[in-house]
This record gives structure tokens, C-alpha cells and sequence, in this order.
């Protein structure tokens, strides 16, 4: 497999082409660019706290934490309790793949910060019907598979609206993410979400999931009455973009609570099972792993070793897992693994 030079990004990625240097690009336009798009870090924290001294707190809480009890997220709720000083909800998406571990380092951390914790665990068969659909290929905008795997976005989905949901319930002017700096690119890592744009982008997620499984996924995404709310939509907020990031500071931080990584987990991930089985899956439909366009913008920016980034795409999933995770799914079929073109 020829992979670019500078980033990781190999010939089976869509679109791709290499100068005779072996470079992509990806790599040569943002040598153009030189990140003039991109707010210097200090500046958008000082928005943040900008924003934090000029809204009011009305709710009973200040910010909801898209919680998965990894390392970032876990990172990112400390941050803001302590760092920050907001009141804080944590608020955890169980797609039913959650590792026994990943359960102990939620329950270490929100107690050891001293943070209010929600599960949100629809039925795990509304679920399984989703994953199944989407392990058959894509669902969404064909640019969405370059990105992540059509499972992933289909859980992402459900965090992403239901984290907006409470917040607009509750009147908590904040939402949170713990994305890391590079998954945040195409938005900024501060902005106030617009009705009409949300609107809009739940609809691209929302049909096809309905289309699958009814009614049955509402309570998850936002029904007609919260648009009526267009004063209550939050902020959307992706502190470690702005906030000193470093994988090594993040880990000791977090372990002084209890919290370990889970053994089984691949390399890419630190709290999903599903996500080992989704990626294997991409890389036979698709050729690519879906991580290596996050993975190379890491490198690209000086983030990331290129060494360690191909270490990770190149790391095969547990095979164990990905056996555990098809048999509860309910998958023995083999031509799932099919290429996709
Ligand atoms: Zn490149």
C-alpha cells in the first residue's frame, strides 16, 4: 500500500493524488493554507471566558458533557469542574458495547471530580437493528464514510442529539465534546448552534435512522417542539482545542481517579467495543482505515508522530471482540465483509 510521504494517507483514500515527492494533496494544500483559517489557542480560550463571565446561568447546571468514559472526555469533564468552574452534567450514551471497565472509569471519575452523571441506554434492540443496517454499508452523505465508519456516525449521532436535547430541556447554555484537536476540523471548537442549521444537519442523520427504525428513535433526537426553543439552543463547545493538550498529561491526569484503559480496546478507541468490529469492517469495505484522515490531519499538524499514526491504523482489532461484538449483533453472514465501490 503506497501512503503518502508527509501524512499517512494512502492511495486506496477517495480522491487522492501524490506529487513526485510522494506527497498528497492534502498535505500540499495545507502547506498553502498554513492554518490562517484557524484561531490561535489563546485567543479562543479567552473567548470562552468571554462567554462564561456573559451568559447566564439560568438551569440548574452550566454545561452537559458528552461523557463516553474515555480518555479525552474524561480529560474534558475535569477540565471544566475544575479548571472552569461550571456546574456539571455528564451525560453517557450506552450503545451496548461499552468494556465491564469503561463502567468502573465513569463511575471513578464523576465521583472523584464530583459531577451529576446520566445514563441514556435505549433498547438495545432499537440499537442493534441500527448497527446491523449500517454494518451493510452507507447510510449517510458519501463524504461521511472518509471520515468515520457509517457505524460510528450512527452513534454519533445519537450522542451528539441527545446531549443537545438535555441541554435545550434544562436551559444549559453549554455543550461539550471532548474531541481532540483534530477531530473538531471544519467547525470552530466555540460556537453558538443555530436552529435552522440543526435542523438541517439532524435531518441527513435522523431519515435513515428513521427509516430503519421508526418512531422508536425520537426520545433521542429533537421533535418539533424543541425548535419552538430557538433562545435555549447552547453553545457547542471542544475545549481541547484550545486548552494545552498532551496524550501523556491527559492519561497520568485521570489515572490519579482510578482510571485504566481497557485492555481489549483497539488503539483508536478507549471505550467501544463496537468500535474495533466497525473499523475492520471499513477497512474491507473500503480499503482505508477510517481513522486515517484524522490520524494524517494529527501528523500534518505536528500533533502526532507519523510513526505512531501508522502504528495505529495499522493495528488489526482484537479478534475476539470483533467475534464478541457480530455475535451480539446477530451477524454470521461473511459477505458483509464485501468491498463497497
Ligand atoms: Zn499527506
Amino acid at each position: 500500500m503506497k501512503r503518502c510521504v508527509k501524512c499517512i494517507l494512502p492511495n486506496s483514500f477517495p480522491g487522492i493524488a501524490f506529487d513526485q515527492q510522494g506527497v498528497c494533496n492534502h498535505c500540499r494544500s495545507y502547506e498553502g493554507s498554513v492554518q490562517k483559517s484557524q484561531e490561535p489557542r489563546r485567543k479562543l480560550e479567552r473567548k470562552f471566558s468571554e462567554l462564561l463571565e456573559s451568559i447566564p446561568r439560568m438551569g440548574n447546571y452550566d454545561c452537559v458533557i458528552a461523557y463516553s468514559g474515555g480518555k479525552d472526555s474524561s480529560y474534558t469533564l475535569k477540565l471544566m469542574s475544575e479548571r472552569f468552574g461550571l456546574r456539571v452534567v455528564a451525560m453517557t450514551f450506552d450503545n451496548g458495547f461499552l468494556p465491564e471497565l469503561t463502567y468502573q472509569n465513569i463511575r471513578h471519575v464523576v465521583e472523584g471530580v464530583g459531577v451529576d452523571h446520566i445514563t441514556i441506554k435505549p433498547n438495545f434492540q432499537l440499537l442493534r437493528k441500527i448497527f446491523v443496517e449500517a454494518s451493510k454499508g452507507a447510510l449517510y452523505p458519501k463524504k461521511t464514510v472518509e471520515r468515520a465508519s457509517t457505524v460510528c456516525t450512527s452513534c454519533i449521532a445519537f450522542v451528539k442529539f441527545i446531549s443537545l436535547r438535555v441541554a435545550i430541556e434544562q436551559s444549559i447554555p453549554f455543550v461539550v465534546f471532548g474531541w481532540s484537536p483534530r477531530q473538531v476540523s471544519g467547525s470552530s471548537p466555540i460556537f453558538k448552534m443555530n436552529p435552522m442549521i440543526i435542523k438541517s444537519m439532524q435531518k441527513v442523520l435522523y431519515t435513515p435512522l428513521h427509516r430503519i427504525a421508526g418512531d422508536a428513535i425520537n426520545p433521542y433526537f429533537l421533535e418539533p417542539r424543541h425548535f419552538t426553543f430557538a433562545d435555549r439552543f447552547p453553545y457547542s463547545i471542544s475545549p481541547l482545542s484550545f486548552v494545552e493538550y498532551r496524550e501523556d498529561t491527559v492519561l497520568r491526569e485521570i489515572a490519579a481517579y482510578g482510571w485504566r484503559r481497557p485492555d481489549e480496546v483497539d488503539a483508536n478507541s478507549t471505550n467501544c467495543l463496537l468500535n474495533s468490529f466497525a473499523n475492520e469492517l471499513h477497512r474491507t469495505q473500503y480499503g482505508y482505515n477510517p481513522y486515517v484522515f484524522e490520524l494524517s490531519k494529527l501528523v500534518r499538524e505536528g500533533y502526532l508522530e507519523r510513526s505512531e499514526a501508522l502504528e495505529r491504523v495499522e493495528q488489526l482489532g482484537n479478534p475476539a471482540v470483533i467475534e464478541l461484538v457480530r455475535r451480539r449483533l446477530g451477524l454470521v453472514s461473511p459477505e458483509l465483509y464485501a468491498k463497497r465501490k
